[in-house]
């Protein structure tokens, strides 16, 4: 299957960029070699957080494809030691990436968000 649009090559200026870099400040949860975790500036639910992997990928296929076995691993374990660490395992949340136009996704360095902290609505899409 084709495709029929290119995905945009990485954008080192991007704000998810600029805070790995120091260059924004974020209300940091969480950081190791493959991942910062940071409060979402705009919550949408009581807990909002975003986890990113360190490496200059776009989207998940581009993650996926491009980094190590060591840095996917590592980029997920730290998004459940997050999820943990928050308090939203046990009454449960929800985890959810934007990729691409079609999903809205703002910010061009692959994310995912956590949500937790009240009962989510069913979201299927
Ligand atoms: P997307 O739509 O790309 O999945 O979500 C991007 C998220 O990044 C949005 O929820 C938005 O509120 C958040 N965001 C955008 N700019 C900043 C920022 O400068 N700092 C933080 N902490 N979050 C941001």
């Amino acid at each position: 299957m084709s495709a029929t649009t290119t995905p945009p090559a990485y954008d080192d200026n991007n704000v998810f960029a600029r805070i790995l870099r120091g260059e924004i400040p974020c209300r940091r949860v969480y950081e190791d070699e493959f991942a910062l975790a940071f409060h979402d500036i705009n919550p949408q639910a009581p807990v909002h957080v975003l986890v990113i992997p360190k490496g200059r990928w776009v989207s998940l296929a581009d993650f996926s494809a491009g980094a190590s076995a060591r840095e996917i691993a590592g980029f997920w374990r730290a998004v459940g030691h997050v999820a943990r660490e928050l308090g939203i395992e046990g009454p449960g949340y929800r985890m959810l990436s934007n990729v691409g136009a079609n999903a809205g996704q703002e910010v061009p360095h692959f994310h995912v968000h956590l949500f937790g902290g009240r009962r989510l609505g069913r979201m299927l899409p």
